[in-house]
């Protein structure tokens, strides 16, 4: 029997590719969108996760629509790149605020039917980035790396409730996020994996849907790797 899945900022890139992954799983899954036109296939609600009135409305319309969120992936996720130098304290701050402030406001409001029906899952999507680092990107890198301290420490605090939580970090992905790189930046990027070529969305999807899935039961506080082999060793 399926599970309710709620995919926050699944509206477009690999956020929207997990939705379908986990509709084809066989759970009844909503998105949520912000900028985005909602997806017309999949049930949405406007979500904007660096406002937690709005993290509570979007998950109150899925509980009344569909059902209490079993599954929550959290997708959402900006950049906004500079070297340190030139990067001021609302780049740092904006970044940190929806990547990892953000998951907190949406793992903490889940987790409260999560520990009543004593099953969940909590699936973050970090980054190859959070482990290796990367020049222009150390907010981004920050708030990535900060999602594995989140859900490991949610692993120990939730753990004993049959709530897990894990972390998926993609490498280069064709998306939206990479579409605006400059040709030059893509080839830097492609020539650091061993596999030679950028992911595609359905590839992150598949080990969403893993962790999802109730096969997973024993999966807890891991990373992991969807990045062609780009992180070995970090
Ligand atoms: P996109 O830029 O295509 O999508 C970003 C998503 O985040 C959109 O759905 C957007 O919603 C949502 N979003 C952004 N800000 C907010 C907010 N404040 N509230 C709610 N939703 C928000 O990127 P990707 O699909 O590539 O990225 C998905 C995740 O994967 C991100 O966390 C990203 O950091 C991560 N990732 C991506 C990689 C890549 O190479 N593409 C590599 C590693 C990790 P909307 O459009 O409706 O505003």
């Amino acid at each position: 029997m399926g599970r309710t899945a709620l995919v926050v900022g699944g509206a477009r890139g690999i956020g929207l590719a997990t939705a379908h992954e986990l509709v084809k799983d066989g759970h009844r899954v909503a998105v949520t969108y912000r900028d985005s036109a909602p997806p017309p296939d999949i049930f949405a609600v406007r979500c904007d996760v660096a406002d937690t009135a709005s993290v509570d409305e979007a998950f109150a319309r899925v509980e009344r629509e569909l059902s209490a969120v079993e599954i929550v992936v959290v997708a959402a996720g900006v950049t906004r790149d500079k070297l340190l130098m030139r990067m001021n304290d609302e780049d740092f701050a904006d970044v940190l605020d929806t990547n990892l402030t953000g998951a907190f406001r949406v793992a903490k409001r889940a987790s409260r039917a999560m520990v009543r029906a004593r099953w969940g899952r909590l699936i973050f999507i970090s980054s190859a980035v959070a482990l290796r680092g990367e020049a222009g990107q150390a907010n981004y890198a920050a708030s990535k790396a900060g999602l594995i301290g989140f859900a490991r420490s949610l692993t120990r605090e939730l753990g004993s409730r049959n709530i897990t939580a894990n972390v998926v970090a993609p490498g280069y992905t064709e998306t939206d996020m990479t579409a605006s790189l400059t040709e030059d930046q893509r080839e830097h990027m492609r020539s650091q994996v061993p596999l030679g070529r950028a992911a595609q969305p359905e590839e992150i999807a598949a080990a969403v849907s893993y962790v999802a899935s109730d096969r997973a039961g024993y999966v807890s506080g891991a990373i992991i790797p969807v990045d062609g082999g780009a992180g070995m060793g970090h």
